[in-house]
């Protein structure tokens, strides 16, 4: 019987998505032993000596064996380790760090597959579904590192009234995995100063409860549909301090007028007063195409503030789309991929490490001095696409004995990644 060590196992697992095969089979395929270098390779990344190969399944029986929490936790002691050295501090928001929220369906089947499917009705056919929320810690040059992670299961639908809308059941289910989420959250970090920043369905009293029971500040977006007797009263406080103005145009030549008004006062369905500021922005592009943006938010907000709470904190919302799920769905992670029917949580998590040893290596200061010798901006310009980026990677780990220095840890050491887009 072989014996396989925790740490090969993990890397082993972590290369299935580093390397972006796609699926726990291909583990058999592209890590075989017509790839020379993987086992030495992989051994001397975990500090093991394994003389065999597994095979898929028994990454699938180990992390059954351990499930997804002590995954979770290596996450953690990776994020905690950024936050020490202070990688992520240039994208802080008023001394904080911006944690942005957002909820995506992830795993659909066509039969019932555990006990905690979300169901949907789609004519005839009943989808199984499990979703996600998502706690991502913005960092600079554009990286996102998710720092908590809560999944929504049927139980969080369970108390939403009979013949509730689809909208209306998102919103349960996300402010209940929302309060989970923070509570584990603060149990990791417990210190940390942060701005929740989320999308409208958070800006209501348990939105605000969540952020001050957990210490956090927020910024959500602000939208007259979801508090509309707010939205009357923000309008006409609006007109009534003209001075509360600031202009200014982008280098992108886009017209932006900021305007806000402080201390906005609101008492939600249970009878909770809050006090909180709130900012409008309209912008006009250069085709004269206007498009206005509203937030509620405990931050200040003043002439002197008001673009980079907008610009930092609220604009950035997006990225969960764009750098979050889109990236994690789209480029080769596979993330809608069943992994696994049993221990799913745990390639979740294996995932998310993943991408945050990704985008260091594509973000970070080392490889961008490699495209900037060859006369390139990025890494990205520099192999053509993400997806030749995992495939080198790929190559790489199948043919090429990686040098012994890269592997020493006291001139790793003086490494420092450095994530800034200058
Ligand atoms: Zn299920």
């Amino acid at each position: 019987m072989v014996v396989y060590d925790k740490r090969f196992l993990v890397w082993w697992g972590l290369s299935l998505f580093l390397c972006k095969l796609g699926s726990r089979r291909q583990l058999d395929y592209q890590f075989n032993t017509d790839g020379p270098a993987v086992l030495g390779n992989l051994n001397r990344l975990a500090g093991t000596a394994q003389d065999s190969r597994p095979v898929n399944k028994t990454l699938e029986y180990f992390l059954e064996e351990i499930g997804g929490a002590p995954i979770a936790g290596l996450r953690q002691r990776m994020v905690q380790r950024l936050i020490r050295m202070k990688a992520l501090d240039p994208a802080r928001l008023q001394g904080r760090y911006v944690v942005l929220i957002d909820g995506s369906g992830y795993l659909v089947f066509r039969s019932r597959h555990c006990d905690h499917c979300l169901t949907q009705q789609h004519g005839e056919t009943t989808l199984y579904m499990h979703q996600v929320l998502e706690a991502k810690l913005l960092g600079p040059a554009d990286t996102v590192v998710s720092i908590a992670t809560e999944f929504i299961d049927n139980s969080d639908a369970q108390s939403a009234p009979a013949g509730a809308s689809q909208e209306r059941l998102k919103q349960d289910c996300e402010l209940k995995a929302l309060r989970r989420l923070m509570a584990g959250l603060r149990g990791e970090f417990p210190q940390l100063r942060i701005v929740l920043n989320g999308d409208s369905l958070y800006a209501c009293g348990e939105g605000f409860q969540i952020a001050k029971d957990y210490r956090c500040d927020y910024i959500y977006v602000f939208k007259p549909g979801r508090l509309p007797a707010l939205w009357q009263d923000f309008q006409g406080l609006l007109r009534l301090c003209p001075d509360q103005q600031v202009e200014r145009t982008t280098p992108q030549g886009v017209r932006q007028v900021y305007r806000w008004v402080n201390g906005l006062r609101y008492t939600d369905s249970d009878g909770r007063d809050w006090t909180f500021n709130a900012i409008e922005c309209t912008e006009t592009d250069e085709e004269g195409k206007e498009s206005v943006w509203s937030w509620v938010t405990s931050l200040e907000v003043s002439h002197q503030t008001v673009v980079e709470v907008a610009t930092n904190g609220g604009r950035q919302r997006w990225r969960t789309e764009n750098e979050g799920f889109n990236t994690q769905k789209n480029s080769g992670l596979n993330l809608e991929h069943a992994y696994s029917h049993t221990c799913w949580a745990a390639y979740y998590f294996l995932l998310q490490i993943a991408h945050l040893l990704l985008q260091l290596m594509e973000k970070g200061s080392l490889l961008r001095h490699l495209a900037q010798e060859q006369g390139k901006r990025t890494a990205v310009e520099l192999f053509g696409s993400l997806k030749n980026m995992a495939q080198r990677l790929l190559e790489s780990l199948r043919f090429r004995h990686w040098p012994d220095e890269a592997f020493d840890p006291t001139a790793a050491g003086s490494i420092q990644i450095r994530l800034d887009s200058s």
